[in-house]
């Protein structure tokens, strides 16, 4: 199958992708945030690297890495055009991630990677897991929370 954009466009909408994507994932994450209670959180780091979310008490920083961009091994997918432009485009993204998610624990933070697709509501008590597990998460989310939480998620 090949890629039904002209360069040109095709640079066009993975721009657009990055713009919108990074802030919608965000904003997901915003919402089960606030559903499970979970405070102490603060964005718009200026730590290197800029985590999408930092929880300055927890010494705990939180980034949404979105599966397209960061190469999730499950979900990235491989434009046919310009094929080698974007190999090597995702695999500096994944250099880039690992030398910042270095940096920091080197300077003391732990850090937590939080792929796009695990936002989804199959996967939400695989995510409260991670995030009680981190520390963050006052208490074990009520069945009745991921319950609402998945109905609100299939009501969009
Ligand atoms: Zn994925």
């Amino acid at each position: 199958m090949s890629d039904v954009f002209t360069r040109e466009k095709r640079s066009a909408v993975m721009a657009r992708i990055r713009g919108t994507g990074n802030k919608a994932t965000e904003l997901r994450l915003i919402a089960l945030l606030r559903a499970a209670r979970i405070t102490g959180w603060r964005r718009n780091s200026t730590l290197f690297g800029k985590p999408d979310f930092v929880f300055p008490q927890h010494r705990l920083a939180v980034f949404v890495d979105g599966c397209f961009w960061h190469g999730c091994p499950l979900h990235a997918t491989q434009p046919k055009q310009n094929a080698a432009f974007w190999h090597e485009k995702i695999a500096r993204n994944q250099a880039r991630d690992r030398l910042v998610t270095r940096t920091l624990r080197k300077a003391g933070w732990r850090v937590l990677r939080i792929w796009e697709h695990a936002l989804t509501p199959k996967n939400h008590g695989r995510l409260f897991a991670r995030l009680r597990q981190a520390g963050v998460m006052p208490h074990a989310p009520a069945p009745a929370l991921t319950h609402a939480l998945t109905a609100r998620a299939r009501g969009r």
